[in-house]
């Protein structure tokens, strides 16, 4: 068969879950992906164990330029209605941490659900979709083998990072043939390199909280050859560099107080010996090598330039630098929402164009965001193709 109602190019999360709800509308479905296999960054997504949903998905947990655009498709298709698919299919899950689902055993309990629900739609693998074109309200698509008709199509083509599993720039490239604006891409939900913390701390995991851009993140921080990782670290990624970093490495005390009172409590311990109390031994010393000096012996004013490096320590605008895409979870940037609608994912600039998941403008929190918003954003396009 040539003739579709619809073809979706890219097999991922978004591409199968459009493909869902397209067939759900008795639409005859092409899918389309250049891979060998669908689905490959949800096999790898969560550690292999796929963290699909989050209960706190509302619109503040995206990035981009304009993320509001997230508000219509979270309405649609909400956390619960993924938990009730899941439980369809008789998935277990863990609810990790308040809100945050992962699969109970691999993730390829997520994908075999998906590849189910889509199994109604021609699927060709191996195919590569090579450009796109619109005649008399048909497009045709063209791909490495031959070419097929539809009326609509949706673009799935996802982000450009973690090209090891094997990704493209062809939404980015079709999206602009059809006059839509791409936003610069950046590598997203990944370490920041810096030379500020010393290789020394190398391995040290700290829960911290960080303060940029007038937001918190509250997360566990590790301390890497090339400057930071963890979840804190990927999270801050999402925001804008150029802006100030204030870390707290201990939220939950102030320090300047217990310095201050262990003077007349414990004076003749000194500085590292206190801090360490709290604070990983390696991070104490940092802070302060001096363990000749009895803290007795210490001025407020010194105190409070140690609890200020321990409380807020403030990384400048400009000096973290992202690792590259092949590390990044994400991208932040792809396709502008301008020019696509937010209820129905078409393109308000060529009617019958649709977009779905991570290759338009619109980046999650970690914690489940990226996949809810490709499964969401794919059923919507799907209902409406
Ligand atoms: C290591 C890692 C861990 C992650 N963990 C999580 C997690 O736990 N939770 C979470 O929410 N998110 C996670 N993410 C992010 C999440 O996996 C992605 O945001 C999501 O899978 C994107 O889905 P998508 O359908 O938009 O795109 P993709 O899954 O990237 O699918 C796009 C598809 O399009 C195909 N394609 C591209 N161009 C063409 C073309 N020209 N012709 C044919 N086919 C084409 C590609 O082959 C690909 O299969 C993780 C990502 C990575 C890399």
């Amino acid at each position: 068969m040539n003739k579709y109602d619809v073809i979706i190019i890219g097999c991922g999360a978004s591409g199968l879950s459009a493909a869902r709800a397209a067939l759900a509308n008795n639409r005859s479905v092409l899918l389309l992906d250049m891979g060998d296999k669908s689905a490959r960054k949800v096999w790898v997504s969560g550690g292999g164990r796929c963290n699909f949903t989050n209960t706190a998905a509302t619109y503040d947990k995206y990035f981009g330029k304009n993320p509001e655009f997230v508000r219509s498709v979270l309405a649609l298709v909400k956390p619960s209605d993924i938990l009730d698919w899941v439980k369809k299919h008789n998935l277990e899950y863990v609810e990790k941490a308040p809100g945050q689902f992962f699969c109970a055993t691999t993730s390829s309990d997520i994908v075999s659900a998906l590849n189910e629900d889509a199994q109604g739609a021609d699927i060709l693998l191996n195919t590569t979709v090579t450009n796109i074109e619109k005649q008399n309200n048909e497009f045709e698509v063209q791909t490495n083998d031959r070419n097929f008709n539809c009326k609509s199509i949706i673009i799935a083509t996802g982000g450009v990072s973690y090209p090891a599993l094997g990704v493209s720039d062809f939404g980015y490239i079709i999206a602009k043939k059809f006059g839509h604006k791409i936003i610069p891409i950046e590598p997203g939900l990944v370490g920041l390199k810096t030379q500020i913390f010393s290789s020394y701390l190398s391995g040290i995991s700290m829960d911290v909280e960080i303060k940029t851009d007038k937001k918190t993140i509250s997360d566990s921080l590790l301390f890497t050859h090339y400057g930071i990782g963890g979840p804190a670290a990927y999270r801050a990624s999402l925001f804008d560099l150029n802006k100030d970093f204030h870390i707290n490495f201990l939220p939950n005390l102030n320090v300047y107080d217990f310095l201050t009172k262990a003077k007349k409590t414990d004076g003749k311990k000194s500085l590292p010996t206190l801090l360490s109390i709290y604070l990983p031994a390696r991070f104490a010393k940092l802070v302060c090598s001096d363990t000749n000096t009895n803290i007795a012996d210490y001025k407020d004013s010194e105190i409070s330039i140690v609890a200020k490096m321990v409380n807020d320590f403030i990384i400048s605008g400009g000096t973290l630098k992202r690792l590259g895409l092949e590390n990044a979870e994400v991208v932040k940037g792809g396709v502008s929402t301008e020019f696509i609608s937010s209820k129905t994912m078409e393109s308000k600039l060529c009617p019958g164009l649709f977009f779905a998941g991570e290759v338009m403008d619109i980046t999650g929190d970690l914690g489940g965001f990226n996949l809810h918003f490709a499964f969401a954003s794919g059923l919507t396009a799907g209902s409406y193709v």
